[in-house]
């Protein structure tokens, strides 16, 4: 057995199941820790590793933030870098823009992985005031003592990596969906699915065989997020995910591994494991807090900071034909629809 094997063999060793969640906050560091898991020859692509197009209208974005609001110097964040790409094409689209790259005081990402961190390390060579962070506590103590700076805070696929308990109506209930180790000798890991009887009360109707969703973590990001948005004036959050507005009534959880979808409880901690996002949920935690929210859906939000109009004048200049990429980005039937864009600010 592995190393995740093992703790996993361990934790059920002492209780009867694990709730999903539990499985997730243990299995997800150890595939980031483990794995490149980002690229064509990993698991999964991320938008900006599909088109430099993606940062690029992320960066104007921040760009016509910046000129609206009149901000004098801000702070971007980056929770989740990944292989650092959309940063690198934010900060090279800014640097376009000078009088907006000027105002640009610092660069923290929060990464948790040691191995994602070298990679980022590595294509952010040429910037400059990048500071890395593992511990959200402390990337918000140096965070505070930026006075007066705006922030700018951006997440890309972050939230769907965030741990998620799930329940079922059956005949008796509701049922929490756990998970058993069916193998009782110490050497193998057999992990199966089960039903544990729950007296959780999801709120709503559900009807026989639906799957509700509790995102745990949700409040406690959301709660940071504020904390990071209020430190000064003017200040943004960009998260873009993969998600829903509308609650699905069967699971969302799911494994990739090498671009195909994959049994999450197989290859434990070398497949990518993800749930989808709650945009809903998550307005509402922002609004709660006294925040605006606007929800909009990424083929939205992409052309209207012209991505079609930078894909013709890439191809006028260079000659390079990005229309499968824009496609890709933006069309209902791929990323376009599914994947959202949720813009906090004060
Ligand atoms: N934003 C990138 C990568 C998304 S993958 C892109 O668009 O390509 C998820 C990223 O979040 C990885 O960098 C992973 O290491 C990081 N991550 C996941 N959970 C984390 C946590 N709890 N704390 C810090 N980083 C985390």
């Amino acid at each position: 057995m592995n190393q995740i094997q093992l703790r996993l063999k361990e934790l059920l060793a002492k209780k009867p199941n694990i709730s999903v969640a539990e499985f997730m906050q243990n299995v997800i560091p150890f595939y980031y820790a483990n794995n490149i898991a980002i690229g064509k020859d990993s698991d999964f692509i991320t938008a900006p590793e599909v088109s430099q197009l993606f940062g690029e209208m992320i960066a104007i974005c921040i760009i016509n933030h910046c000129i609206n609001s009149k901000i004098k110097s801000f702070n971007l964040i980056e929770f989740g870098p990944g292989r650092g790409t959309l940063m690198n094409d934010i900060l090279r689209t800014l640097k376009q823009f000078e009088s907006t790259h000027s105002l640009l005081n610092k660069v923290y990402m929060l990464e948790g992985s040691q191995k994602l961190k070298k990679i980022q390390q590595g294509i952010l060579k040429e910037h400059k005031n990048i500071i890395w962070q593992n511990d959200l506590e402390k990337l918000m103590h140096d965070i505070s003592e930026d006075s007066g700076i705006s922030n700018i805070l951006i997440a890309n696929e972050f939230f769907d990596c965030l741990p998620i308990r799930q329940y079922i109506k059956t005949k008796n209930g509701i049922s929490e969906i756990v998970i058993i180790d069916s193998d009782k000798n110490d050497s193998e890991l057999q992990l199966e699915f089960s039903l544990q009887h729950s007296d959780y009360s999801p709120g709503l109707k559900m009807n026989l065989g639906e799957v509700y969703e509790q995102n745990i973590n949700y409040d406690f990001y959301c709660d940071k997020i504020c904390q990071i948005l209020d430190n000064s004036t003017h200040s943004l959050a960009l998260i873009i995910d993969y998600g829903y507005i509308e609650r699905p009534i069967k699971s969302t959880l799911q494994a990739l591994k090498n671009h195909k979808y994959h049994s999450p409880l197989e290859d434990i901690g070398y497949s990518d494991l993800t749930a989808l996002v709650n945009f809903t949920e998550l307005s509402k935690l922002f609004q709660y807090k006294d925040m605006k929210t606007d929800l909009k859906l990424q083929a939205e939000f992409l052309h209207e900071h012209g991505i079609v109009a930078r894909m013709h004048d890439l191809l006028a200049r260079t000659g390079i034909d990005v229309s499968d990429q824009v496609e890709r980005l933006t069309d209902k039937d791929q990323m376009g629809a599914l994947f959202k864009v949720l813009i906090v600010g004060k």
